[in-house]
């Protein structure tokens, strides 16, 4: 056990051991050992983290923006060429196969380009003249400390929605990563500080529970974002709000895949398998329910089948299509949800405990699972599982599957699946979801844009990166100027008029 190395959190430019000496184990998914162990922060190892980042704000802030620019190119060239290696840390802490950690990486780099133009976003509005040798303007200006806590299906593409666009903006950063998979954060920090970043601008404090809620009550903290499960995306949104912080609270998801009978089979069920079970439908933005109108469902479930029979489960850096689970005790819960189908009258048309494994007895292992005729009041339907679990609902016509969608208490992505243009827009307009895909089945938006469902998959009304994580991570301040001329208005004390 000694040799286990232990993962320090990494604080104003180096790693740092802080006070607490608790620990949590990191599994790698694909042999079920413990790999690493990781600290765990106390409040008081927080608190040191939050006051190193208030440190560095004033000359962070004051940096100017050219100077900010040339050291997140820096970074992006950095983590363009070096991003293999972080795929390699991806694939053995989370499991995910080699390709789809690489995917992840590509989608934050593209934050990361986009945070390039942070001078172009935040250059404010200006009006010359609003009254006699008056002019107003608009400034956007960074915050101050913020904090960022992920979860484990994107190690390095969650914080790279944040990071980049905070850090670009002018405010420091303290991130806490998920104890599951920390190293990719401490990996992201040291290639930024090797990119030129001044220390204590981007910490990263690994921990759990006790971290995070230091992180939501810590006065020098001005906003925080969040990316995990609805109950706690629901706490983090309350207690920090509380606490007089900005807030954007990404949940959980359950996905929907509407298909029509118009629908071209063999993309829609390309579609659905990638999205059902890639990254082992450890993604926020999986499909988990098709929603059947009939008289598709039997062709569709036989299209579907076929192509699984063709997916290869194990060690992620073998080159299969589908890595373990993150720990031994989601596999079984997710398997368990097999059981639940079955006593609630479902079919089991692929049992995902059926599989050989290219990898080590001992993984974390569930292969792809589809189950056919799932009821609505099931578990099965209405929780979110998160693993290779792709339910189909047969639905008799658009309106029933549009309003089994608007019923979810989840509102993340949906696609539709058709050829009727008439349709496709109607579902666009009708339906009560924050990403919508059109024959695209993980409509993850690109980062121009912004990222963000509805209802209990997001609290609060800021989404992630794009003009909303500017807007997130800047406050506006409005400035009315007039500089001394030879004209004097004299002593007026009404409210100011323009004229
Ligand atoms: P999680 O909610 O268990 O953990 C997320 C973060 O919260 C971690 O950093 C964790 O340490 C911390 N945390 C856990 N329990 C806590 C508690 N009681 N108090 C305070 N902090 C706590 O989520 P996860 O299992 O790491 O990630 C999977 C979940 O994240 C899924 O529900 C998935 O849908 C969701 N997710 C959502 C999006 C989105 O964009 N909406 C994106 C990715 C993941």
């Amino acid at each position: 056990m000694t040799d286990i190395p232990t993962i320090q959190h990494y604080i104003d430019g180096k790693a740092a051991a802080g006070t607490s000496t608790r620990t949590a184990p990191v599994y790698n998914p694909a042999t079920g050992k413990v790999a690493k162990n990781v600290l765990l922060a106390s409040t008081a190892d927080l608190d040191a983290a939050v006051a190193v980042a208030q440190a560095a704000y004033p000359a962070w802030r004051d940096t100017s923006q050219a100077r900010r620019q040339t050291i997140m190119y820096n970074f992006r060239e950095l983590l363009n060429a070096r991003k293999g290696d972080l795929a390699d840390i991806l694939t053995a802490e989370h499991g995910k196969v080699t390709s789809d950690a690489l995917g992840e990486i590509i989608r934050g780099l593209e934050v990361v380009e986009f945070a390039l133009g942070m001078p172009h976003l935040t250059k404010g509005e200006y009006s010359e003249n609003v009254s006699t040798g008056v002019d107003v303007y608009s400034i956007r200006q960074s915050l101050g400390v913020v904090g960022i806590i992920s979860p484990f299906n994107f190690p390095a593409m969650v914080p790279l929605w944040y990071f980049p666009i905070a850090i670009a903006a002018g405010n420091t950063v303290v991130l806490k990563p998920s104890e599951k998979d920390p190293s990719a954060s401490n990996w992201l920090a040291e290639l930024f500080t090797e990119a030129g970043l001044p220390n204590g601008v981007l910490n990263v404090v690994h921990g759990d529970k006790e971290a995070v809620d230091a992180l939501l009550v810590n006065p020098d903290v001005q906003a925080i974002s969040f990316v995990g499960s609805t109950p706690i995306a629901r706490y983090i949104y309350e207690t920090a709000a509380k606490n007089g912080k900005r807030v954007q609270s990404l949940g959980g998801a359950k996905n929907h895949m509407l298909v029509l009978p118009d629908a071209d089979l063999e993309l829609t069920a390309d579609a659905a398998v990638n999205a059902g079970f890639g990254s082992a439908g450890e993604r926020c933005m999986a499909i988990s329910v098709i929603v059947a109108v009939e008289p598709v469902a039997d062709e569709l479930i036989a299209k579907i089948a076929e192509r699984v029979k063709g997916l290869t489960v194990g060690d992620g850096t073998r080159g299969c299509d589908m890595g373990p689970l993150i720990t031994q005790v989601h596999r079984d819960k997710v398997a368990g949800y097999i059981d639940i189908a079955q006593a609630d009258g479902a079919d089991v048309v692929i049992d995902g405990r059926d599989i050989t494994v290219d990898g080590d007895a001992d993984g974390f292992w569930l292969g792809p699972t589809l189950f056919d005729k799932v009821s609505v009041d099931s578990a099965v339907y209405l929780d979110e599982i998160f693993g290779p679990v792709l339910s189909i609902v047969r639905v008799a016509s658009y309106q029933a599957g549009l309003d089994l969608i608007n019923a979810s208490q989840y509102g993340n992505g949906t696609a539709i699946f058709t050829n009727d243009g008439g349709a496709a827009r109607r579902f666009q307009n009708e339906v009560q979801v924050g990403m919508v895909g059109i024959n695209v089945p993980i409509p993850v938006p690109v980062a121009y844009h912004s990222f963000g469902g509805w209802k209990n998959s997001l609290f609060g009304d800021a989404k992630a990166y794009g003009p909303a994580g500017v807007n997130f991570y800047t406050r506006e301040k409005a400035v009315t100027s007039r500089w001394p001329d030879p004209s004097h208005g004299g002593i007026n004390l009404g409210f100011p008029q323009n004229n």
